[in-house]
């Protein structure tokens, strides 16, 4: 029952070690490549359907980016900050690496009142796949992970980048030393955790990217007890929370014990249109421990300090606004938008007889296509109808099978969208 041992920055700064680390670096990169990622294959097939149809208007239900207007008066306040930088009074240089004390305590209070969350455990950062690939600074290439499958990417991939993997098996689709918990329907999209091996770090995303199922509360438990049991550390990708419309938590730490055993990281990129902005954080509580009874929230700092130098605090005046209760209605009323635009999504495809999942806690819709390849379903779509989706192999093997179609777009373009699958599958 032991916890990981630390295996980033002590390890290297011990003068023995460090020839060894680089040198396993060297040969681990060279063993394991990292497969492009998603986006830049989508991308790429996309560019030769331009080539063939230069005239076709392309609708994209693909990248889960964000579509909608910042509301105005949280660009207001972010405007205000920047003007306030070209004045006596108002500059400010580098910022606090773990973020402005006001901003650190509003997001404890809004998000994390009653859990007992306080501000000097939330590091503000530029967002959570920043800080995700941050975590892996901290956890070093010794330690083995569990990742759901399907799962957002970015877990995979940093994991191969930080040589914790083997190489990739083109026969199962999955980098060696990764445990894949398969997530589909056939298990409530939860992983079947007495099938799973004990790992030091289990990555969970929930509301999940791309299958769109969120955990319930007895499968937290479940998830916590099972981390408590084998001295693992849980990364909760929360990015999604607020899109939660079932009584499920929004935060792991809504789960007793999850103090002891689990991070945390959030964003502001879905809430409030904050993908080009840059905004995140990750709570680090202080009972998270190594095996050694070292603080993980020491080491993250120190990772925080060293790699990053502080939010933008032009960012960070954004965060603030969406944050006070007028910012609090406009991102609510903006994630109800994509609501409405999933629940269009999931009418249409169930209207053409699919199978589909999701789209009640997250702004992803999981659809099925038996027996087909992910890929040749995302051909067909783009090919007749001009409609970029996300093939569900992208996200891990167990996504074989599925589309994931993105409710982030106009209103008109999910309309057009529907309008036209409904002419390729009617
Ligand atoms: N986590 C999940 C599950 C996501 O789907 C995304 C973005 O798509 C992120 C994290 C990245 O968030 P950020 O923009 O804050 O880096």
């Amino acid at each position: 029952n032991s916890f990981v041992s630390f295996s980033g920055l002590r390890a290297t700064s011990a003068s023995s070690s460090s020839h060894g680390f680089f040198a396993k670096k060297l040969w681990s990169l060279e063993k394991t490549r990292i497969l492009p990622v998603i986006e830049c294959l989508i991308a790429r097939r996309r560019n030769a359907h331009i080539q063939k149809y230069p005239d076709a208007k392309i609708i994209s239900l693909g990248i889960g980016d964000t579509t909608e207007p910042i509301p105005g008066l949280i660009t207001l306040a972010m405007e205000a900050r920047a003007h306030g930088l070209s004045t006596l009074e108002g500059y400010s240089g580098y910022g606090a690496e773990q973020g402005e004390k006001a901003m650190r305590v509003a997001l404890a209070e809004t998000f994390y009142g009653g859990m007992d969350i306080k501000d000097n455990e939330i590091f503000v950062s530029d967002g959570a796949k920043c800080d995700i690939a941050r975590l892996q600074l901290v956890f070093g290439p010794d330690v083995s992970i569990a990742v759901q499958d399907p799962s957002y990417p970015a877990y995979v991939d940093s994991s191969v980048m930080m040589g914790q993997t083997g190489a990739f098996r083109k026969d199962v689709q999955q980098y060696s030393k990764i445990q894949y918990m398969r997530c589909s329907h056939e298990n409530d999209f939860f992983p079947d955790l007495s099938s799973v091996p004990r790992t030091d770090i289990i990555f969970f995303c929930s509301p999940n990217n791309p299958t769109g199922s969120a955990a319930t509360r007895e499968q937290l438990k479940e998830l916590v007890a099972f981390a408590t049991i084998n001295g693992s550390i849980i990364v909760y990708d929360s990015a999604y929370a607020i899109y939660m419309s079932d009584n499920n938590p929004r935060s792991i730490y809504e789960i007793p014990g999850a103090r002891e055993v689990a991070i945390e990281t959030g964003s502001f990129s879905k809430y409030a249109g904050f993908t080009g902005v840059r905004l995140g954080w990750t709570v680090v509580p202080e009972e998270l421990l190594f095996s050694d009874g070292f603080p993980v929230r020491n080491d993250f700092n120190r990772v925080m300090c060293t790699c990053f130098n502080g939010a933008s605090n032009i960012a960070q005046a954004g965060g603030l606004a969406c944050l006070s209760p007028e910012g609090l209605k406009a991102m609510n009323k903006m994630v109800s938008f994509y609501k409405e635009n999933t629940a269009i999504l999931v009418d249409t495809f169930t209207s053409l007889g699919f199978k589909t999942f999701g789209g009640r806690n997250a702004p992803y819709v999981w659809v099925q296509f038996p027996g087909r390849d992910s890929w040749d379903v995302f051909g067909e779509i783009l090919e007749k109808s001009h409609i970029v989706t996300t093939p569900g192999s992208g996200f891990g093997p167990g996504g074989e099978g599925f589309i994931r179609a993105s409710a982030f777009g106009h209103r008109e373009n999910i309309l057009e969208a529907t309008s036209r699958l409904r002419k390729l599958y009617l």
